[in-house]
C-alpha cells in the first residue's frame, strides 16, 4: 500500500507512505521533506537559517 503524503518542500518530489513507512520526514510545520533533502537541510533548532 502506498499513500501520497505530500510533496517535498525543497525539491517538490512526491513523498509517499509505504506500508506505514514514510518516504521522508514531516516537519514541525507539517511540511514534508524527502530523505535526500532532509539529510542536507539543517533541522529547526540546530541552526537558524531563516
Ligand atoms: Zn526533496
Amino acid at each position: 500500500m502506498k499513500e501520497l503524503v505530500g510533496h517535498c518542500r525543497a525539491c517538490g518530489r512526491e513523498v509517499y507512505c509505504r506500508d506505514g513507512f514514510l518516504d521522508g520526514v514531516v516537519q514541525e510545520d507539517s511540511s514534508v521533506l524527502c530523505f535526500a533533502c532532509d539529510s542536507v537541510t539543517p533541522r529547526a533548532g540546530d541552526q537558524n537559517e531563516s
